[in-house]
């Protein structure tokens, strides 16, 4: 590789990863062959740390932008800063940041308007976009290193104009009107509100709101009975989680009307009630 190559995911880098990146950016760091260091979650001080530690020569910090089990958002500032101090390229996937945050939903730079932009910004097609496929924004010079060096790029089929075309579709209507993305932010406001309302303790500034249970049974249950209650929520378990940490998780779309998100809010309140969860908070 000649100096100036992007020199990230080989076998000389050292990658950073959060430790609550999704499965496909583990299998990633697996597939590079780099040396792989997780830090704590969203925690910039362990990150400076471990990057001190590490000293490496070459490297890339990696996150997500939206965190898909736990829906909050990365410390976009805080990964630009270290990458800059050390030398080191950013990349944050924004599979569930985009058309779902910021004012108009472009996703994490919009949620930090002042913040340097990190060098690879990568996202899906698949979930506010409604379609499938994935894309990568970054710099030409890592753009052409990808497209010549990537093998799970260059070894996959392509897209089919179908769902090339209902991408691009959603992406027009995302930009042309930006009220899709503010009745989502309103929803997930209004549900959170209505569950905490029943005494459940959630909070989320995505369309993810995670509801916690505890235990992998008991969570599958609830979302059992939900389902024959009219209320389709997943329920996360291990190993998607950590054991002891199983959760329902809501995911909130912007053509749910109030109505239908605060009775899915007490039905959720009513079932966890029969089962004496949060019944120290529910009045
Ligand atoms: C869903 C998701 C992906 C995978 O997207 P696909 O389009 O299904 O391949 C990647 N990263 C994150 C953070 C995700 O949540």
């Amino acid at each position: 590789m000649s100096a100036s190559s992007p020199r990230f995911g080989s076998k000389e880098t050292i990658i950073f990863s959060d430790e609550l990146n999704h499965a496909s950016i583990i299998d990633g760091c697996r597939l590079s062959r780099a040396r792989t260091i997780v830090y704590h979650h969203n925690d910039m001080q362990d990150l400076k740390q471990k990057i001190q530690a590490a000293a490496p020569a070459h490297g890339l910090i990696v996150s997500d932008a939206v965190f898909s089990m736990d829906g909050d958002i990365a410390d976009l500032p805080g990964i630009v800063e270290l990458g800059q101090r050390y030398g080191l390229l950013t990349m944050l996937d924004e599979a569930h940041a985009t058309g779902v945050i910021g004012r108009t939903g472009r996703g994490i730079c919009e949620c930090f308007p002042s913040c340097r932009k990190p060098d690879l910004l990568m996202g899906t097609l698949s979930k506010a976009l409604g379609s499938e496929g994935g894309y990568v924004a970054a710099s030409q010079l890592i753009i052409d290193y990808l497209r010549n060096t990537a093998r799970s790029f260059i070894f996959s089929t392509s897209q089919t104009p179908a769902t090339l075309a209902a991408a691009l579709t959603a992406l027009n209507l995302l930009q042309a009107d930006s009220s899709h993305v503010a009745h989502l932010q309103e929803n997930t406001r209004c549900f959170c509100e209505a569950l905490q309302s029943q005494g459940i303790p959630v909070q989320s500034e995505t369309a993810i709101v995670p509801i916690p249970i505890g235990d992998e049974a008991s969570a599958t249950a609830v979302a059992e009975t939900l389902f024959r209650q009219g209320i389709f929520i997943n329920a996360i378990r291990y190993p998607t989680v950590a054991k002891g940490s199983a959760r329902l998780r809501a995911a909130i779309m912007a053509t749910h009307t109030p109505e239908e998100l605060r009775t899915a809010a007490q039905t959720i309140a009513a079932v966890l009630r029969n089962r004496g969860r949060f019944s120290a908070h529910i009045k």
